[in-house]
């Protein structure tokens, strides 16, 4: 799906039949289009193709290779646990790394010119235990539509564990949430696997959005996903090892990609930069054209990082990602520039962290100040957003590069 016009937008939420929860956003693009305009004619300018990149073809291989390897060798050679621990922590990452940069490009038909190419590469998250259908609605549709809107974006929505959002109800234990989200990042990986895709299945919503279950060849690749993870995770496994070893080096591999998806998550939208809006109470419509929502909700860290940047898909520029979802990330570097500097033109918030750490040290403090504060009878949590001065100790605000 394409965020490309408001047409294609409006298309797509029209496919959604959920009558007052259809959600509206402001239709002013000419940023948009004028954004879009400059990133066409700098990778144009520049010779370079928006998808089918060589860089990724070989990085697939890459990160294919270390996730067999690395399986092969746990599952049939390893035969100490000090053979075995390096070999979970790398297959985990490898895990996770083929949810960033294979399945991520593919699901946003980023990967390739061709459908079927992205449909196999979207693929293979159901190898690493994800429903690559699912995930379509969840995360392609419903969170980059909708970021950081309360009740419509699935993806900052724990349940009574977590508030991540101002509009989330307070409870007493969200007190200690900037201590026990840590310990519970882990396990968002074997929740999906046991627990999320069935449950969606089941209920046939996607948090409080309704989606279409998947029929017929859908149906058939769906469950045929299922059997392939289900027997690489536990099926093969328990033919050489014991169950209480498979399930033991089940969680800890999951345990780790888990963790790396959720903090990759985190810090793109749950900062203190990060704004929260809400649609407006009586038109129901949100206040700003879609792009700027994505640069008010999104928010970059470690630009410069590049080995990082190469691990996580490119999903340091999420900024990037949001805006421009079918673009490959191997170009969203260049593609940070432009945008940067029409922002900055346009008077529109680009919000980055510097680095890694400064990303995490702003969730940390944004988990603490949400679970400090009673939601009713409070002044409401200034938003970043760039309306008003920035909060006092955070990085916010284009940061010169280099
Ligand atoms: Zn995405």
């Amino acid at each position: 799906m394409s965020h490309g016009s408001t047409h294609h937008r409006d298309d797509a939420l029209r496919s959604v039949p959920h009558p007052g929860e259809r959600l509206a956003f402001n239709g002013d693009n000419a940023f948009q289009r004028e954004l879009r305009r400059r990133v066409e004619a700098d990778l144009r300018g520049r010779g370079r193709g928006q998808r089918d990149s060589a860089a990724m073809y070989a990085k697939t291989a890459i990160i294919l290779t270390v996730f067999f390897a690395s399986y092969v060798a746990l599952v049939l050679f390893a035969q100490a646990w000090w053979q075995a621990l390096p070999l979970t922590l790398l297959l985990g990452t490898a895990m996770a790394g083929i949810g960033f940069n294979i399945m991520h490009d593919g699901g946003h038909q980023a990967y390739s010119r061709h459908r079927w190419v992205n449909k196999i590469m979207a693929f293979t998250l159901d190898l690493v235990g994800g429903s690559s259908y699912i995930w379509q609605w969840k995360h392609a549709r419903y969170h980059h539509t909708y970021v950081n809107i309360a009740r419509h974006d699935s993806d900052i929505d724990l349940g009574v564990l977590g508030r991540l959002s101002p509009e989330q109800p307070r409870r007493p234990w969200h007190r200690f949430q900037h201590i026990y989200l840590w310990l519970l990042y882990p396990v968002t990986a074997i929740r999906w696997h046991l627990y999320g895709d069935f449950r969606d299945l089941l209920t046939g919503r996607i948090g409080a959005r309704p989606f279409k279950r998947p029929r017929g060849g859908d149906l058939v690749l769906l469950v045929l996903g299922k059997l392939v993870f289900f027997t690489l995770a536990f099926g093969l496994p328990l033919a050489f090892h014991p169950p209480g070893t498979v399930v033991l080096f089940y969680a800890i591999v999951s345990a780790v990609a888990g963790f790396l998806l959720a903090i990759v998550f985190q810090l793109a939208h749950v900062v203190e930069e990060a704004d929260f809006p809400q649609p407006d109470d009586t038109s129901g419509r949100m206040e700003t054209p879609w792009a700027i929502h994505q640069l008010q909700t999104t928010v970059d860290f470690a630009r410069d990082n590049r080995v990082l940047g190469w691990l996580i898909g490119g999903l340091n520029f999420q900024v990037e990602h949001h805006l421009f979802v079918r673009i490959s990330h191997v170009h969203y570097p260049a593609v940070a520039k432009v945008v940067e500097v029409t922002c900055r033109e346009f008077g529109v918030p680009y919000h980055a962290h510097r680095t890694l750490f400064a990303g995490i040290a702003s969730h940390y403090r944004w988990l603490r100040r949400l679970g400090a504060v009673p939601a009713a009878g409070e002044p409401p949590l200034p938003h970043g957003g760039g309306q008003g001065p920035s909060r006092a100790g955070s990085a916010t605000h284009a940061l010169p590069r280099g």
